[in-house]
């Protein structure tokens, strides 16, 4: 894997800037591999989705992971840092799963979510996810609320694997609690923030130097740097 150009970078950024969390997902998807259609990308289930990402973020930032979260009882900050490589190793599991009646599912992907985002009501909404991911659908069968439940249930374990858990313990007041790492839109952040500093080093220097953008973007980050220290001094 690759890590991301800085001009690449910034365009993620740019084009993501006004889209929602699936379209970020995709974009980033899309970056971490770029030998696949749109389409493909868009069928990956999220889990894949989230390890190609968490790739692109390792050759990119790095394999160390800090981040930051609320006890939900107290509201005290905590700091954890992450092995992201050894999380990488660990996320494996399944491709598909079937119920006792014999249906069979596959998990949900990208797509999946973008086309059910259209509902307001979320038992409509898990219905149309679980009859998309069904790989033996007909006609006849009913999808009862215990049906849904029992699938969905499933596909949650299932997930499980796929998904970084955490667990928390808050030293302040003894709540324990886990937490899904949001990849993508942890990874999203931190795209945002280099943006940011990008454009901040960029605008600096061509004020400076009067050098464009794609000039400045060409520069290694020891010799931005290097230039950067003598016109801000
Ligand atoms: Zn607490």
């Amino acid at each position: 894997m690759n890590a991301l150009a800085d001009h690449a970078l910034l365009g993620i950024w740019e084009h993501g800037a006004g889209c929602g969390p699936v379209a970020r997902g995709l974009l980033l998807l899309g970056a971490a591999l770029p030998e696949e259609s749109q389409e493909r990308c868009a069928e990956l289930p999220i889990g894949a989705r989230d390890a190609a990402i968490l790739k692109l973020r390792c050759a990119t930032f790095g394999g160390r992971f800090s981040g930051r979260t609320n006890c939900p009882r107290c509201g005290e900050e905590h700091e954890f840092d992450l092995d992201l490589v050894r999380l990488l190793a660990e996320a494996t599991g399944p491709a598909e799963i079937e119920i006792d009646n014999g249906l069979r599912f596959r998990m949900p992907n990208s797509a999946d979510l973008i086309a059910v985002a259209r509902h307001n009501d979320v038992d409509a909404a898990a219905r149309q996810l679980l009859q998309r991911c069904c790989l033996n659908v007909h006609p006849e069968i009913d999808w009862s609320p215990a049906l849904l439940d029992e699938v969905e249930s499933r596909i949650a374990l299932r997930e499980s694997a796929d998904y970084i858990e955490l667990g928390f313990v808050c030293i302040a007041c003894g709540e324990a609690w886990d937490d899904r790492l949001d990849v993508a839109g942890c990874v999203w952040e931190e795209i945002a923030a280099r943006g940011r500093r990008l454009l901040d080093e960029v605008h600096a220097l061509a004020m400076y130097y009067g050098w464009s953008e794609q000039q400045i973007l060409a520069l290694s980050d020891i010799r931005r740097e290097a230039y950067l220290q003598r016109c801000l001094t």
